[in-house]
């Protein structure tokens, strides 16, 4: 006889700010509610050293500390919480969720799996993470006093983070594959104007070269071919983010970029589904704008379960 599988009111996928927001709401709305990670509690923020533009922390929070934080008031509300990876959702009567640890049912599925940081997929990349490979300027960025280290992509993000290194290292260089950055023009202006900032336009990184830390790129230039080395210390990564979003292709409709269409009540394509944070389309990708989103989806999975009761 096939096992019996727990039946939930709202299982949570994806454990950062916006699904432990919408755990918290959840349970203390009373939903038999269960939170799904693949990793560790906190998402992305953990890796963050300090978090200034939370509201509530004048002084700032470590990324680490307001993940556990929020973690730790979720669970107190009884929130239940399960280490496995989401593989599939089906939908009978009510939702399957399949993981990797086991199958559960429940009635509504908030999706709250994020973005990762875009790979560069050269060699080096991942075998130098953490020796000088990084994508977390703000992390990572003191670590590089006076060397000299690179940031690769033309964005908003490349550019913050080349304006944070620029505190700290001796030179930065800004390697992008066309010869326009996309970042707004206020921010290039300012960066561009400063003498620490040292732009390799049209050019792409090919390689990432060190033995146990990061000493050098191996460049070429997209228009004339040739390759160089250029000798740095760390490498910062600021080519944009993927969705996390793979496994749900078949069941909401994504926009163009991957992300989750989702209407203003956190309401996907699909009755009874709901999105939160950065893997929602148009989010703000910031940890306030994921915790709105996390209360607004948990308090629409309750009206839902609700009204079909
Ligand atoms: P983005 O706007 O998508 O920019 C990604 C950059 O990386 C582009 O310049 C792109 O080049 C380049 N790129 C992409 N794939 C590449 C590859 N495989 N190899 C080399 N280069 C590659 O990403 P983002 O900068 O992370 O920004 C994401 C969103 O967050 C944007 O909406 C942005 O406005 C927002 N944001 C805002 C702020 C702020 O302070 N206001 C700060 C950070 C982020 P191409 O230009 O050639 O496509």
């Amino acid at each position: 006889m096939a096992k019996e599988m727990t039946k939930y009111e709202v299982i949570i996928i994806g454990g950062g700010p916006a699904g432990l927001t919408s755990g918290l709401y959840a349970s203390r709305a009373g939903l038999k509610s269960l939170l799904i990670e693949r990793g560790i509690f906190g998402g992305q923020i953990v890796n963050a050293r300090q978090v200034d533009n939370y509201p509530g922390f004048p002084e700032g929070v470590s990324g680490f500390e307001l993940a556990s934080l929020m973690h730790e008031q979720a669970i107190r509300y009884g929130l239940e919480t399960v280490n496995s990876e989401v593989t599939a959702i089906k939908q009978e009567s009510v939702y399957t969720v399949v993981t990797t640890g086991g199958s559960y049912e429940t009635e509504t599925v908030i999706i709250t799996t994020g973005s990762e940081n875009r790979k560069l997929g050269v060699p080096g990349e991942s075998e130098l993470l953490g020796q000088g490979v990084s994508y977390c300027a703000t992390c990572d960025g003191f670590l590089f006093r006076e060397l000299d280290v690179a940031v690769v992509g033309g964005g908003d993000t490349a550019i913050t983070d080349a304006m944070e290194l620029m505190e700290h290292a001796t030179r930065v260089y800004l390697i992008h594959r066309r010869n326009q950055l996309r970042a707004n023009q206020i921010l290039q202006q300012k960066a561009l104007s400063r003498s620490k900032l040292h732009p390799i336009w049209d050019s792409v990184v090919e390689e990432v070269i060190g033995d146990n830390r990061v000493s050098g790129l191996r460049l070429r230039n997209v228009k004339t071919g040739e390759t160089s080395r250029l000798d740095v210390s760390g490498v910062f990564v600021a080519i944009g983010v993927v969705p996390n979003s793979k496994v749900f292709a078949d069941v909401v409709d994504l926009d163009e970029g991957g992300f989750i269409k989702a209407d203003q009540l956190m309401a996907t394509s699909r009755p009874g589904i709901f999105v939160a944070g950065d893997i929602r389309t148009n989010s703000p990708r910031q940890v306030s704008g994921a915790v709105g989103d996390g209360a607004r989806a948990a308090l629409s999975a309750f009206k839902y379960v609700r009204e079909r009761a």
